[in-house]
């Protein structure tokens, strides 16, 4: 009992600290600013303490996003972020037939030299100690407290356009993985920031988790990008695919890869049936299958999206020359970033007609190719994970502790074969 009154006791200080990151103006005039109030300028040999007492500041009195804004500023005049880090990088839109949505591509010029830093032992490139380093002196960062942990928002390297930030998690520890802590931080994040689109890639290397061994999320900050939302979530759902239950509505998306949207003005019921629906799928090919996830804040409305992916459909290796990398939740979002190709020939076919390309990187990563509409319906109509499924995942938990992060589980570990004739049987099919 004592035990539950001190989680009890706890929890309400977690509530309160969570309230404290957030901040409101006490007062509040016309400009929506308290009176008095200038806001503190970022100067570039301010030390990170400094900074974060100068963001926290402007978070209090103008909020979140201006204080990103002001971090970006604060990234060039540093020198962290190089000058062409967001110009220059030419983007082209495309239709795919069948879809009513602008594609696009871009190509990423400071990118094209860019190697994955992931395999080198002990060099973990997003931790808390890169800030403000011998290597990344002109780095700073906002720290904040989400659902009673610590996490720090800090600009990419290599940002695909303006309002590109990173959260990540203080501590190392943690591998990357969607969780349903994702979703509940994903959706309290949106409470601070209702502008971003929050995006996480999916818990395996070989399916976008670009550094695995690291918690982290992207955000997408439309206010300081100037809009171009994603694709995916301007997706239409198919004309008699929707459910609703508990006041959360649940559509299966026209969108060239598997992606059913939920959305509620209820947080909790939400991330209920968002993370049942994650369950079920991951439980057919545990240690393979997972999900790329954007949620948005429209109106009174939260919106999640999920974009089934599985580490055994990967690029295609005839497209190697123009993206080698795995694809990302940007990419399976709509937006390809794309380096330099050196092939002249495969410059011409991807300026001259993208569409086929593109197409061909869709369907190569496309885990349920064909038979999307009949396994998707399963997950609609039957979103929370039965009691064996559960098991299947919790003995998958077990094994992954045992496998290095990005290595993933060897053949021989998963019981179930991926065959996607197996998949509708263990759906019911
Ligand atoms: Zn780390």
């Amino acid at each position: 009992m004592a035990a539950v009154s001190a989680a009890f006791v706890m929890l309400i200080c977690v509530q309160s600290l969570d309230v404290s990151a957030v901040g409101k103006p006490h007062s509040v005039t016309e400009n929506g600013v308290g009176p008095g109030y200038h806001r503190p300028r970022l100067m570039p040999r301010n030390n990170q303490a400094l900074i974060q007492k100068k963001l926290q500041s402007i978070v209090d009195n103008e909020g979140l996003p201006q204080a990103l804004e002001e971090l970006q500023s604060y990234g060039y005049s540093s020198g962290y972020l190089k000058p062409k880090a967001h110009t220059g990088n030419p983007v082209t839109s495309f239709k795919i037939e069948g879809y009513d949505l602008d594609f696009r591509y871009q190509i990423n010029l400071l990118r094209s030299n860019y190697v994955p830093k992931y395999g080198r032992a002990g060099n973990c490139p997003i931790c808390w100690d890169v800030v403000e380093s011998f290597h990344k002196p002109g780095l700073r960062a906002y720290g904040l407290e989400l659902n009673g942990r610590k996490w720090f928002l800090q600009n990419p390297p290599f940002p695909y356009t303006y309002g590109h930030v990173v959260m990540i998690e203080k501590t190392h520890g943690r591998r990357m993985a969607v969780r349903e802590g994702t979703l509940k931080d994903g959706l309290a994040y949106l409470d601070l920031d209702p502008e971003a689109t929050f995006c996480s890639n999916s818990s395996y290397y070989w399916s976008s988790a670009s550094i695995p061994e690291h918690q982290h999320y992207q955000i997408i900050h439309e206010r300081i990008s100037g809009g171009g939302k994603l694709p995916v979530v301007m997706a239409k759902p198919k004309q008699g695919y929707c459910e609703e239950s508990d006041g959360v509505k649940r559509s299966i998306l026209n969108y060239p890869l598997p992606v059913i949207r939920l959305q509620s003005q209820d947080k909790k019921q939400l991330a209920k049936y968002a993370w049942g629906m994650i369950q079920r799928w991951e439980a057919i090919l545990p240690g393979r299958n997972s999900v790329n996830l954007y949620m948005r804040k429209e109106g009174e409305n939260y919106k999640v999206w999920i974009l089934y992916r599985s580490t055994n459909f990967r690029n295609p290796k005839r497209l190697k020359n123009l993206k080698s990398e795995n694809l990302g939740y940007l990419e399976v979002g709509g937006e390809f970033i794309l380096p330099v190709t050196k092939d002249p020939e495969m410059k011409e076919r991807r300026d001259k007609n993208p569409a086929p390309l593109f197409e061909r990187f869709f369907k190569s990563v496309n885990p349920l190719l064909g038979i999307e509409n009949e396994i998707l319906q399963k997950l609609l109509t039957q979103p929370l994970p039965t009691e064996e499924e559960r098991k299947i995942l919790r003995e998958k938990n077990q094994l992954l502790k045992r496998v290095k992060p990005g290595s993933e589980l060897p053949f021989s570990q998963v019981k179930q074969r991926s065959r996607r004739s197996q998949r509708n049987k263990k759906l019911g099919a």
